[in-house]
């Protein structure tokens, strides 16, 4: 199964990946990782996307395709696998569709934007293997520490709030047509985020047809 999770920032695409992941055996990709993950190690790709993260905005398609095609020609991408944060503008589900990629479908988490800022100050996301916290809804159980790694779970630079309102604006205009996009491919459905993490994963397992 081949999945494109859709949603603003800090709507719960990352949580909810992993829990995909988790029941279906299929890596989840994400694009945010892959580029933060690249900004630590100080690589030319990571040095080219800092300026762009840091304050909101995208990363150039080119970057972002480039890193993505690779991704997906990995083996353990064979059987499938979840895109999280990607694509974010119409040009990359271009890309996407050139590369001959078949989605089955686009699942879009839809959180109000109220919501998510006062959500984002609390989200944490291990330094080391990019797993998703949150310091109320999803808590690490030690403080601070990674359940999955170990690593430090830290708060996202591009979480404060000046940037996560500019981070919402770039996402109605460049990300959010996609869902027109996908709308007319009949492979839209939509999801409310829920407060609670888990009551969002059984709406997303229900319309994914996945049984819980
Ligand atoms: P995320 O972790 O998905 O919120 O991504 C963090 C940041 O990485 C975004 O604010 C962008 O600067 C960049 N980024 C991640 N995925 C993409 C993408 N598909 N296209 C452009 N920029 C991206």
């Amino acid at each position: 199964m081949n999945l494109i999770l859709l949603g603003a920032p800090g709507a719960g695409k990352g949580t909810q990946a992993e829990a995909i992941s988790a029941k279906l055996g299929i890596p989840q990709i994400s694009t945010g990782n892959m580029l933060r993950e690249a900004v630590k190690n100080g690589t030319e790709l990571g040095l080219r996307a800092k300026a762009a993260m840091d304050s909101g905005a995208l990363v150039s398609d080119d970057i972002v395709i480039g890193i993505l095609k690779d991704r997906i020609a990995e083996p353990d991408a064979k059987n499938g696998y979840i895109l999280d944060g990607f694509p974010r503008t119409v040009a990359q589900a271009e890309a996407l569709d050139e590369m001959g990629v078949q989605i089955d479908k686009v699942l879009e988490i839809h959180v109000a934007n109220e919501r998510i800022i006062a959500r984002m100050s609390g989200r944490r996301v291990c330094e080391k293997c990019g797993a998703s916290y949150h310091i109320e809804y999803k808590p690490t159980t030690k403080p601070g520490i990674c359940d999955v790694c170990g690593g430090a779970a830290v708060q996202r630079a591009d979480d404060a709030p000046e940037t996560v309102l500019s981070r919402l604006e770039v996402y109605e205009e460049k990300t959010a047509p996609l869902k027109d996009y996908y709308w007319e491919t009949g492979k839209l459905v939509t999801v409310e985020g829920q407060e609670e993490v888990a009551d969002t994963t059984k709406l997303v397992f229900d319309a994914l047809g996945i049984n819980g």
